[in-house]
């Protein structure tokens, strides 16, 4: 028996007649681009998020891209950064010509430290990139402080939050733009690739939407210099099936954090924090491990699957090596590359993959 790290069958599963009836409604149609499916899961989505406006494009880079290009952030600027994230969030900023600043984490959260972000900042700063990882939010109203006192935009990476809140209130709208992805492995997640942008900025959200869209409003009027980056009717009216079990299956997350987490009270594991600002939705149950490489071998020989979020930082990939010449030397993102292990996780993990996580972790580590 092998418990895979991710089944992304089940959810299919689950709702099969539903999405075949969404797919076949859509296909049936004759209509694929910017239609009512779109729009239905917009408003369905931006309600969700507590935000007002949510736009739909092509995936989580794209939105990240036109979040930065819709606050015209480009070559010269420079944008705040985590130095431990999954690379797409400094790819962006590198993509519009800026420079990436990246500030290190909190050790125990892994999101960006706040303390840290200020002394970063230069009168060249024009954004910070806040990452919820893991579904964690991040700690923001420090950071609101911030970036409102020194006049430069708060632009949140929301691609593993779905359903997160924040102080109670759900993450969406707290930025100026929140980008999401619904790339398939995500909490909410399309059979393909697909992305949005929420925000309470509504000339922020109709540059998003003309950005995305060759740069205009109406068909062959082009305002400004844009792009092709939309969500597709089929992916949306996908989306909008699962969107309504977005709660029950974030519960279902929680529930396995839960297990995991007093199960490993004891262990000699780095245990994933919730402070009382976040209602974390478990997008990754990510421990510390003093010898991962013998758990990997030990679990892999149980029959339990694992992966790294991530084993390598954005520093130290050779796409930055460059880059890396002029970035401060980053430790803590160093660190935990070298020892964070993702373990199974997910809305239709049975109880008894679970059991055997559990016990395949504790019978190693003690
Ligand atoms: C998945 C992800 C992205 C990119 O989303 P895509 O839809 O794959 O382009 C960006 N940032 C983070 C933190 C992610 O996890």
């Amino acid at each position: 028996m092998v418990t895979e790290f991710l089944n992304l069958g089940a959810a299919y599963k689950e709702l099969q007649l539903d999405i075949d009836a969404a797919v076949s409604r859509v296909m049936n149609s004759g209509w694929f681009i910017l239609g009512e499916e779109v729009a239905r899961f917009e408003k369905a989505f931006a309600a969700y998020c507590e935000a007002q406006h949510a736009v739909g494009v092509a995936n989580g880079l794209d939105a990240l891209i036109l979040s930065l290009r819709a606050l015209d952030i480009g070559l010269g600027d420079e944008v705040i950064v985590p130095s431990n994230t999954y690379i797409a969030t400094w790819l962006a900023v590198s993509e519009v010509g800026a420079s990436v600043v990246p500030v290190e984490p909190d050790p125990q959260t892994h999101n960006i430290d706040p303390a840290r972000i200020e002394t970063a900042i230069t009168p060249r700063t024009r954004a910070v990139i806040a990452v919820h990882l893991y579904g964690q939010p991040v700690d923001l109203d420090p950071i609101l402080t911030l970036t409102r006192t020194h006049r430069i935009a708060l632009i949140e990476d929301a691609a593993q939050a779905h359903g997160a809140r924040y102080r109670g209130q759900r993450i969406g709208s707290h930025g100026d733009l929140v980008c999401w992805s619904f790339y398939p492995a995500k909490n909410l997640g399309a059979m393909g690739d697909a992305g949005s942008v929420t925000t309470n900025n509504s000339v922020l959200a109709e540059r998003v939407r003309m950005l995305g869209n060759y740069g205009g409003r109406r068909k062959y009027h082009n305002e400004i210099l844009g792009l092709n980056s939309r969500l597709d009717e089929i992916q949306a009216a996908i989306l909008s099936v699962k969107l309504p079990h977005m709660d029950d299956w974030n519960e279902r997350r929680r529930l396995i954090a839960k297990q995991y987490s007093e199960a490993f009270a004891g262990t000699d594991l780095g245990l994933p924090t919730q402070p009382d600002y976040a209602e974390c939705v478990w997008h990754l149950y990510v421990v510390r491990c003093p010898d991962r490489a013998g758990l990997v071998a030990h679990l892999d020989a149980a029959g339990v699957r694992t992966q790294m979020h991530y084993p390598i930082a954005p520093a130290e990939q050779p796409a930055y090596a460059v880059e890396a010449k002029e970035l401060r030397d980053l430790p803590i993102a160093r660190a935990l590359a070298a020892n964070v292990l993702s373990l199974p996780i997910g809305p239709h993990q049975s109880q008894t993959d679970t059991d055997r996580v559990i016990d395949a972790v504790c019978r190693y580590s003690t």
